[in-house]
């Protein structure tokens, strides 16, 4: 990494004067591991997001948009650049519709919702970080997924500088994927449309059954960003054949050509592996722990040496829903 300079860490701070230097994102990520962020700016409005986003261009520091860094491991080096944070968090309801800023909390989106008498996102009450990262990564579980509520999406085209709004149809969303992945937009906020509900309290009893079946299952006490890799989708017979192979695959994940990765991480018997403080949940093998002093390179060699495990047994290439900073 090219080290910032003074000079323009110096214009970057004039001209984002909220700005703070040295910001350790061990303290904010969900990981609880990452270096310093050189620059740092949490924006509570999208017009601020835009201004850091765009000083950061004009002067080329490197930036990173984030929102809630539950998904986020930041190398041990930190970030030479500066670290955006979406911190725009307001929501408001009009009759099914909800317009949440990219900095909402989605599992508080999912509790308002339900207040407001609506069904159809109780699904997201669990799910850690912001309404801008839970889009770029179309999140999902319990049978919902962002794609199901999402309407539109307001951004920021890096490429042009103008704000537009995309249709869901444009967002390109798939299992775990969207167009942000591949394209530079800088979310500001998202229309999301649901139902009406009616039965209130059977909204908030499904919220209840999420947490406490999510508590059972996953090691919610621990550090994580949540599943460190994406489940298998099988195209064809032939790449279930090879798998079949090794191992008895449960006919529900034959229906549904989704192979649990946690459930391959058991089976590949890494489930308990450690590498320094990084630890493969004894709970759920898709769920990589740092146990108190890991180190982001020791989550790195877990990840890569569980991977290679997989891929030696079974044949199979799994990739990463986590997403890398300062690598
Ligand atoms: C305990 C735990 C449980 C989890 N359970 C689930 C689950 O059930 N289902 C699931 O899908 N995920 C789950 N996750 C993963 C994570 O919570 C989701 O991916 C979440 O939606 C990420 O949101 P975030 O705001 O923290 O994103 P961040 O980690 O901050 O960022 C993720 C990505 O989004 C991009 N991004 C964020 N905001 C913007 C913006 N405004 N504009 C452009 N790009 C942006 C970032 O650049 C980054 O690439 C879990 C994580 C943890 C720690």
């Amino acid at each position: 990494m090219i080290p910032l300079s003074e000079e323009k860490i110096a214009t970057y701070l004039a001209r984002i004067p909220a700005t703070t230097r040295d910001e350790l994102m061990a303290k904010r990520t969900s990981f609880r591991v990452g270096g310093n962020a050189k620059l740092h700016v949490t924006a509570g409005t999208a017009e601020a997001l835009i201004e850091a986003v765009v000083a950061a261009m004009d002067l080329e520091v490197p930036f990173y948009v984030y929102g809630g860094a539950s998904n986020l491991l930041v190398s041990d080096e930190g970030y030479e650049g500066v670290m955006i944070q979406a911190g725009n968090r307001r929501v408001t309801f009009n009759a099914e519709r909800i317009t949440s800023e990219a900095g909402a909390i989605t599992g508080l989106v999912a509790r308002q919702s339900v207040d407001a008498g609506l069904t159809g996102f109780e699904w997201a009450v669990g799910v850690p970080g912001t309404i801008g990262g839970a889009i770029y990564g179309n999140a999902g579980c319990y049978g919902g997924e962002m794609k199901d509520s999402v309407e539109s999406v307001e951004v920021f085209d890096l490429k042009t500088r103008e704000r537009k709004t995309l249709s869901t149809s444009e967002c390109a969303f798939a299992y775990r994927e969207s167009l942000f992945k591949r394209q530079p937009f800088l979310m500001l906020s998202a229309t999301l449309v649901l139902k009406p509900s009616v039965d209130i309290a059977a909204g908030k009893a499904r919220m209840e059954d999420i947490m406490r079946t999510r508590k059972e299952k996953q090691p919610l006490d621990a550090s994580s960003a949540g599943c460190a890799f994406k489940n298998f989708e099988f195209e064809n017979e032939s790449e279930l054949d090879i798998l079949k192979r090794s191992v008895e695959v449960p006919e529900s994940m034959i229906k549904n050509k989704s192979i649990s990765v946690g459930w391959l991480i058991d089976q590949a018997g890494m489930m308990g592996e450690s590498v320094g403080d990084a630890q493969v949940s004894t709970k759920h093998g898709n769920f990589f722990l740092n146990k108190g002093q890991a180190r982001a390179q020791d989550i790195v060699a877990l990840i890569s040496r569980v991977k290679m495990k997989v891929r030696d047994e079974f044949g199979i290439e799994m990739h990463e829903e986590v997403q890398y900073v300062g690598f």
